[in-house]
């Protein structure tokens, strides 16, 4: 597009005092750089001009625009921001001098640098969500050319600050087409290969009889709605090859199992018709339970709508599909934010599709962030804490003394304490969530206060295992296990070699030893301990070595050794001594319960066996276990031991229940008169009638979770009760 059509088109919907001004910034521009030239060869000026393009595109103010055409001018050449300020406005200057700040020092890469940039960064788009919205109009256009730069270094380094910064605080702000194409982009760079086998597997889908498959459903969806007197513009939707690629690597599945590849949007003229749609679809193909998901009457934090359902197509496949109107459509995919700028400058309060919103609730997370830098005193830990804060499945909480930790969600106690340290981790016994006594298996919300309260002579408990999340906690407790059975054997072995030499009248210390961890190739006296506490040579073996270096007769050795003998077979039963309420393997084999679907007595229930990891165990009818389809020889057949019922089971039930005061007490009176307890609960969407919480329970088993869930569903307050299942 030239540049008098490109002035042209924003003057069209922006006829302010700026719109007056846009030749002159793109003739400033174009002087400014004159002398310039980009990696490409091409004149610097073309850069600034594509920058500008994209924003007016996106149908942003002229003020946008004008700071788009000079964003650069600060930075690279002799402009000052006075010059700008005389020239243009006061305005102008500021946020080109906004922009000229928080100019990455790409050649960098340094975290604490890094931390700098982005503590610039934020501060910058406080005073005008603009000067963000050019940044990463420039940043795209950078990524669109980065192929022209040489060094392969500085390519990845660029791509990988845009995939951890830019492309989330696209997606904060709702600029969807933004985002994915930065991220597209950066992936490219940074996994070419895997892009390539993305994009390869992506057209062989799309080839042979597979490809007349989206014509023939969006015709079918069409035929169906004209029925229906409803006039509905259907496109199919590609997903990009990274958003294939990570939800592969979140759900560790392969392209095979990934379902929902095929997806459509339906566009509809009013919000009415959007529901009049989804009931049509529902009404005519099976839905996937729980797949419905209504962003209309409950915008996404960022301003997102539509109506989200996965169904069993016409032609029995699994597709998504997404039913907005058509002036949600273009806001979705670009104007949020120029919607927000608009809306911030002419109105005092917000109006967001109707709806009345204080201005406040939009970039709340700006303030998050902002209030994060007044906390902390580490640039690192400040980059650690902003870079997750931009991404939705984190929680942030609070030591006693205010420091900020960031968790993933679904961390718990646990986690927190590994996080804070790992000594704190290892030595904590109880947890204080916000000044309140906490199981340490409670899942930590954004904001929490926590305490953790320890105990030095104390050790991680094995059963950490099953509801820590994060890696750091997961591997000092493993660590810790290990240690402190390492040192049970180690222990064992000292008692059963002092008992045999004292029969001899030998008073043990560990150096009468040292020979014999020679001869067994033991690296020292501890590890020799440990292989004869564990059996894995036995006592009379080592007392035979131990005897022959202090030469020493041994009239009684073999009464000793025969004694020894029996010791050591009562230490190889020692090691199987795992107090698991389920039988089918062997006694010895670990056994842990799947975090997908929490089995509890009373679920039928399939063992997997993961290497290194003992086995896993699943309900049988969990989704998870598709994964291993191709791979019976790993299944096990398990059944519940009876009596099991001693022990307490974590159960996570979903409840939907009527927005009303007494609502949540009657469920919680219901739970206790069934003698089980309520460990956490937490509300994940609420409307104005209904609200659903997920409850974790404690129980004993299925009976006792049926019969609860059974009661809940006696209640009027009650709509539906489900046993949560991860997806
Ligand atoms: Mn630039």
């Amino acid at each position: 597009m030239s540049i008098e059509s490109l002035i042209q088109k924003v003057s069209s919907y922006d006829n302010s005092e700026y719109s007056k001004l846009l030749h002159k910034a793109a003739e400033f521009s174009k002087k400014a750089h004159s002398k310039q030239t980009r990696a490409s060869g091409e004149a610097y000026f073309t850069h600034p001009r594509a920058v500008a393009q994209i924003l007016a595109d996106m149908k942003l103010d002229a003020l946008s625009i004008i700071v788009a055409f000079l964003h650069d001018t600060v930075e690279d050449t002799d402009v000052t921001l006075e010059k700008i300020s005389q020239e243009f406005s006061p305005e102008v200057s500021e946020l080109v001098n906004g922009i000229t700040k928080i100019n990455f020092i790409e050649e960098k890469s340094d975290a604490v640098i890094q931390a700098e940039n982005l503590r610039k960064l934020i501060i910058a788009i406080s005073k005008d969500v603009r000067i963000l919205i050019v940044k990463l109009a420039d940043r795209l256009h950078n990524m669109r050319t980065l192929h022209h730069i040489k060094s392969e270094d500085k390519r990845k380094r660029i791509s990988t600050e845009t995939l951890e910064i830019f492309a989330p605080l696209a997606e904060r702000i709702g600029l969807q087409n933004i985002k994915n194409e930065l991220q597209d982009l950066s992936f490219q760079t940074l996994h070419q290969d895997i892009h390539q086998s993305v994009c390869a597997r992506v057209d062989l889908l799309k080839s042979g009889e597979n490809h007349k498959l989206p014509t023939k459903i969006i015709d079918i969806l069409e035929q169906l709605f004209k029925t229906h007197g409803i006039e509905a513009r259907i496109t199919s939707r590609e997903k990009t090859p990274y958003s294939i690629w990570s939800k592969m690597k979140r759900k560790k599945i392969n392209f095979e199992q990934l379902s929902d590849i095929m997806a459509f949007r339906i566009i509809v003229k009013d919000i009415l018709d959007c529901y009049k749609v989804l009931g049509i679809i529902h009404n005519h193909y099976l839905t996937i339970p729980r797949s419905f998901k209504d962003y209309i009457s409950t915008p996404k934090q960022n301003g997102y709508q539509s109506i989200h359902t996965l169904i069993m197509g016409p032609e029995q496949e699994k597709i998504e599909i997404q039913i907005r109107t058509e002036k949600i459509h273009k806001t979705a995919e670009w104007g949020v934010t120029a919607h927000w700028v608009y809306a911030q400058e002419r109105e005092s309060s917000g109006n967001y599709h109707g709806k009345q919103v204080p201005n406040n609730t939009y970039y709340s997370w700006i303030k998050e962030l902002l209030s994060i830098l007044e906390h902390s005193s580490d640039p690192t830990e400040l980059l650690n804490n902003a870079k997750l804060e931009v991404y939705h499945d984190q929680v942030f909480c609070f030591t006693p003394k205010g420091r900020v930790i960031g968790l993933p969600v679904g961390s718990c106690a646990v986690d927190f304490a590994y996080a804070v340290h790992s000594d704190v981790g290892n030595a904590c016994v109880g947890a204080k969530i916000n000044r309140k006594i906490a199981p340490l298996r409670t899942k930590l919300q954004n904001g929490d206060q926590v305490e953790i309260v320890t105990d030095k002579t104390h050790l991680p408990l094995a059963s950490w295992e099953k509801f820590a999340v994060t890696a750091k906690a997961q591997s000092s407790i493993k660590k810790a296990i290990r240690n402190k059975k390492r040192q049970e054997y180690i222990n064992l072995g000292r008692i059963i070699i002092s008992h045999a030499l004292s029969k001899r009248q030998i008073n043990y210390s560990d150096n009468i030893l040292s020979p014999a961890a020679k001869f067994f190739h033991k690296q020292n006296i501890e590890d020799l301990l440990q292989s004869i506490g564990e059996g894995n040579i036995s006592p009379p073996s080592a007392m035979k070595c131990i005897l022959g270096n202090i030469k020493t007769e041994a009239p009684e050795l073999d009464k000793i050794l025969s004694k020894l003998e029996a010791t050591g077979v009562k230490i190889q039963n020692a090691k199987h001594s795992k107090n698991m309420p389920i039988k089918g393997i062997d006694e010895d084999i670990p056994l842990q319960f799947a975090r997908c679907c929490y089995p509890i007595p009373g679920d039928p229930i399939i063992g997997i066996h993961q290497p290194g990891k003992g086995v896993v165990v699943h309900i049988s009818d969990c989704e998870t276990l598709q994964n291993y389809s191709a791979s019976p020889e790993k299944w096990v057949d398990l059944s519940w031991k009876k009596n099991n019922e001693l022990q307490i089971y974590s159960s996570t039930v979903n409840v939907i229940m009527l927005n009303k005061p007494g609502s949540l007490a009657t469920l919680s009176i219901e739970v206790s008169k069934h003698d089980a307890n309520i460990s956490n609960f937490k509300i994940t969407s609420r409307a104005a009638d209904f609200f659903e919480i997920a409850v974790d329970l404690e129980v004993k088993g299925l009976t006792h979770l049926a019969s609860i869930m059974a009661s809940l569903h006696t209640k009027q307050c009650i709509h539906s009760v489900h046993r949560y299942v991860k997806q």
